[in-house]
């Protein structure tokens, strides 16, 4: 279908949102035309603000608008507990809960030999950095119940296991091949509850 220029524009950049197809895209687009102007700047807006002024915590890796983030700065958490997470949202689900009261290393994705992705490509070397001064005695390796996520657990827990850093993993139970970000509050709870040392 043939749109306007600055139509087909903002449907092409709809389509770079996630699990958004072309006609999603143009839903989204014609919306955005019945919209008043200033809800449309707002929007807009958001969206470079939220861009512009948020980062990557130096210590932790999650998303905050200071460095370090205010989970790394809270004194009132417990610094000998580490869990290891692959995505920010993996953190935001844990805070639902409510329950976890330790710090996060987030590794930002997963070792993936078929894609091409080793352990130097991930936010490994700074767990071992954040891991030098014995402040820490356990790390819970919180990544996603699938196969990269499975690996990547095992390859810490290898990489660990020299230093005498007590290291579990979260228990299953968590639905196989879904993300940690996806769990309900309880499941997730659950899975740190029953985690085990390997
Ligand atoms: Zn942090």
């Amino acid at each position: 279908m043939h749109y306007p220029e600055p139509i087909s524009k903002l449907i092409d950049s709809f389509m770079k949102l996630p699990g958004i197809g072309p006609k999603t895209a143009a839903r989204l687009a014609f919306h955005v035309l019945s919209m008043k102007e200033d809800t449309v700047l707002d929007f807009a807006k958001a969206l470079v603000n939220a861009k512009r002024n948020l980062m990557y915590c130096s210590v932790c890796g999650h998303i905050t608008d200071q460095d370090p983030c205010y989970i790394c700065e809270d004194q009132k958490r417990d610094r000998s507990l580490i869990c290891v997470v692959q995505d920010p949202k993996d953190v935001i689900a844990m805070e639902k809960m409510r329950e976890f009261n330790g710090l996060y290393h987030v590794l930002h994705g997963s070792i993936s030999p078929m894609d091409g992705i080793g352990p130097e490509d991930i936010n490994i070397p700074d767990l071992l950095k954040r891991l030098q001064d014995e402040t820490v005695l356990e790390v819970i390796l919180a990544t996603n119940p699938n196969i990269e996520g499975e690996a990547t657990a095992m390859y810490i827990s290898r990489l660990l296991r020299p230093s005498g850093i007590k290291v579990t993993r979260i228990a299953h139970g968590l639905p196989v091949g879904g993300d940690l970000e996806y769990a309900d509050e309880v499941t997730l709870s659950k899975a740190i509850e029953g985690r085990r040392e390997i």
